[in-house]
């Protein structure tokens, strides 16, 4: 992301627009809007939005995610997104060897479930894999 698209924010209007304006303009729109006790219509820049038609404002980030999203890339367990049909290669090779590693312990042990063991008060780790 660079250093332009960081400072903006989008205004999500109810149509399905999204309206982008720098940091600065948002942060007076949103003092407008905190001030308003019922939806009205507020000008802004060049536009007149109507307050009840805003669903939110949001930064590039959130934004990027529904964007992601649309084109098909999904987000792994590690907080990354990926490309539409692409493998998560996030985990590295110390964490896939790791993950071996444990698997084999576990398959030594024998005696718990996954390296976990159930007591009363609920799973713990089995010692097979607690140094791993
Ligand atoms: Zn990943
Ligand atoms: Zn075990």
């Amino acid at each position: 992301m660079n250093e332009i698209s960081k400072k903006l924010m989008c205004v999500s209007v109810r149509n399905g627009v999204e309206l982008w304006f720098e940091k600065d303009e948002i942060e007076k729109l949103q003092q407008v809007l905190s001030n308003i006790r019922q939806s009205t219509f507020v000008h802004f820049g060049e536009r007149t939005i109507n307050t009840a038609d805003i669903v939110g404002i949001f930064l590039a980030d959130d934004m990027g995610d529904v964007t992601n999203r649309k084109n098909g890339k999904w987000r792994c367990d590690q907080n990354f997104w990926h490309e539409k049909g692409k493998e998560c290669d996030c985990i590295d090779k110390e964490q896939r060897a790791k993950i071996l590693r444990q698997s084999e312990a576990i398959a030594k042990c024998g005696k718990c479930n996954n390296g976990h063991v159930f007591t009363d008060t609920g799973a713990t780790l089995c010692d097979c894999i607690k140094d791993i």
